[in-house]
Order: structure tokens, then C-alpha cells, then sequence
């Protein structure tokens, strides 16, 4: 029987989910506090409700995809929220990126709910998540996993079961962890680069076909050389997520010298450009520092796949 979902939190990645399953056949019911999100959903065949609860109710299990765990924790336990919707024995399936501590914790107010919980934090970057090709880690129940295999494939082309709930959290925590870092070290390449009078394109490649290569080079620097710098991923949501490895270290006793250095830079970056301008534009610190663009043609503003 194929299940069906509540889809709360249609932002730049969660819309591209819910998108992923209603292509794949999935009855989806949205809810998002902007109802031009809910309506660009609905317009894809989706059906809107006016709560996370009454979306819940009408589909038996609910997705979210949210900034932060405060609201994850609104959505589920408010007013309004899904448990007062959710059916004994659904599943809340969360697909916003949580801290350890904070995702069992919620998991625990689900459970004394009756309710089931599985991680499923998402890495890859909005341009796959449009393409239903975005990677799942989870964690969760092995069971639990495989009643919602389905709907979790229709929207990632991989899934990767971590253990049990919390362990998902980590290694999607250290996953960005490696992305800032890269991100910041790309920055610091291209403007090598640039200043030893390189052509910034051909640089680009080579480095791309080089040992020094890495994901972010490949698809940020991209970005960089066109100036729109639109990963669609924000600055706010990279200092959640290396605030979160940087208690992780604490916690877990990993010292983590260069995530300190990196948490800093975007401390900075945050400073100047403010918490809503894309991550990406980290290395604009740098641009702006030299007083030099790092600019080639032949690049796209948004990732294309
Ligand atoms: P976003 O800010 O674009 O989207 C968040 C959505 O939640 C918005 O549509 C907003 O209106 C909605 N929302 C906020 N508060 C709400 C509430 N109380 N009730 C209902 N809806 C509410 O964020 P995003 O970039 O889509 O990221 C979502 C989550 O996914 C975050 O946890 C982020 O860390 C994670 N993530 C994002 C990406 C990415 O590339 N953008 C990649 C991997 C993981």
C-alpha cells in the first residue's frame, strides 16, 4: 500500500522534497506558515490543510523540513501540531538537520505520544533535491526504515541507515561540517589562483580534475566565478550546523581546529552580509579583503545537473 504524507516546511530544500513524491505518485497534504510555498505545492497536485495537525490527521504520517529545531519542536508539539494529528502508531519523520541532543529529544516527546520517529537529514544541495537525487541519512528503526523506503527513494537517490535515531544527526552534522571547511579552502584557492595571474576558469578545471579536488569545488566554486553565489543554502543555517559540531567535539572529546577557525569566518560573514545572504558568499570576505573578484565566464548563477 503506498502511504501517505504531510509535508511541513516548503523552503528551498523542503519544497523540492514534497515536489519529489507527488512526481512519484505520493498523495501529499503541505502546510508552511507562507502560503505562497503552500501554493506552488498545491499547483503540483498537492492538497493544502490549514495546520501541521490537520495535515497529519488527513495523511497518517508527516514529513518536516525546517530551520532550526525551535521550530521543529513548535511544529510537532504547538497548538497546532502534529501530535495532535498524528494517528497512534505514525511516523514523524524529520528531515530538518538537528543537533544529537536535539532530535532525541524530540524524538522522546513523539514517542510518549505514540508516535514513531526517523531521521532522515538530507545532504547534496538544493540542485539535487530537485532532481530526486539528493543523499538520506538515517536514523531510526531498521523496520521503520523500510515501511517508508519507498517515499524516502522517491526523494534521494541514496539512503544510507546510520543506527538508531541520533546517529543520523552526527554524521549529517560532520558531512557539513567537511562542506564548510572545503567551501572556505576553495575560497582560498581560487584567489591563489587569481593572484598568480592564473585564468580563473581554466583553474577551475584543472583543480576539478586534480588530487586537490572536492564536491564544493565542483558545484560552489561554480557559483563563485558566476557572482550569483546562490547555493540556496543560507548563511544562518551554516552557523547552526557548525554550532552543532562544535558541541559534538565538546561532547565527544574531537578536537576540531579547523571547524573552530571555519565557525569563525562565517561569524564574520554573518557580520558583513547578514545571516539571510548564501553561504557561498563566505569567500566574498576574501574578495572583499583583496579588493579582487574572482570571476570567469562560462559559468551558470544556479547549479544545473
Ligand atoms: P528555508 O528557510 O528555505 O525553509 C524553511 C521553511 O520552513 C520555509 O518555507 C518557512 O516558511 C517554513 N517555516 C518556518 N517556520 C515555520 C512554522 N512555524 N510552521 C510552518 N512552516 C514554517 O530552509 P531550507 O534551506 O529549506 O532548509 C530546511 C532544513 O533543511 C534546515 O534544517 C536545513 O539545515 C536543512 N538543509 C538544507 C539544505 C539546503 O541546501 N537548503 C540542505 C540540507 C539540509
Amino acid at each position: 500500500m503506498t502511504l501517505a504524507y504531510a509535508f511541513i516546511g516548503l523552503g528551498h530544500l523542503g519544497a523540492n522534497l514534497a515536489a519529489s513524491l507527488l512526481r512519484n505518485g505520493f498523495a501529499v497534504t503541505v502546510f508552511d506558515r507562507d502560503p505562497a510555498a503552500v501554493e506552488s505545492l498545491v499547483a503540483l497536485g498537492a492538497t493544502a490543510a490549514t495546520s501541521p495537525a490537520e495535515a497529519a490527521a488527513r495523511a497518517g504520517n508527516a514529513i518536516t523540513c525546517l530551520p532550526s529545531p525551535k521550530v521543529s519542536e513548535a511544529v510537532l508539539t504547538g497548538p497546532d501540531g502534529l501530535l495532535h494529528g498524528l494517528p497512534t502508531g505514525g511516523t514523524w519523520i524529520e528531515m530538518s538537520t538537528n543537533g544529537r541532543d536535539e532530535i532525541l529529544r524530540l524524538a522522546a516527546l513523539a514517542s510518549a505520544k505514540g508516535m514513531e520517529t526517523l531521521e532522515c537529514p538530507v545532504t547534496g544541495g538544493v540542485h539535487l533535491a530537485a532532481a530526486g537525487r539528493i543523499t538520506a541519512l538515517v536514523g531510526g528503526d531498521a523496520a521503520l526504515y523500510e515501511r517508508h523506503r519507498p517515499a524516502i527513494e522517491a526523494m534521494c537517490a541514496k539512503s544510507f541507515l546510520m543506527g538508531p535515531v541520533g546517529s543520523a544527526a552526527v554524521i549529517k552534522v560532520i558531512t557539513n561540517m567537511l562542506a564548510f571547511i572545503h567551501l572556505v579552502a576553495a575560497g582560498e584557492a581560487l584567489m591563489l589562483a587569481k593572484q598568480g595571474g592564473l585564468d580563473l576558469a581554466q583553474a577551475y578545471h584543472a583543480i576539478v580534475a586534480s588530487s586537490g579536488n572536492s564536491f564544493v569545488h565542483e558545484t560552489e566554486s561554480q557559483l563563485i566565478l558566476n557572482g550569483s553565489y546562490d547555493i540556496g543554502f543560507t548563511m544562518d543555517l551554516a552557523l547552526k550546523d557548525l554550532g552543532f559540531a562544535l558541541t559534538m567535539g565538546r561532547d565527544f572529546g574531537a578536537p576540531l581546529d579547523l571547524a573552530s577557525r571555519v565557525n569563525a569566518i562565517f561569524e564574520e560573514g554573518k557580520r558583513a552580509y547578514g545571516g539571510d545572504a548564501w553561504s557561498t558568499q563566505i569567500v566574498k570576505l576574501l574578495e572583499d579583503e583583496v579588493g579582487v573578484e574572482l570571476r570567469a565566464p562560462g559559468f551558470p548563477a544556479k547549479l544545473e545537473l
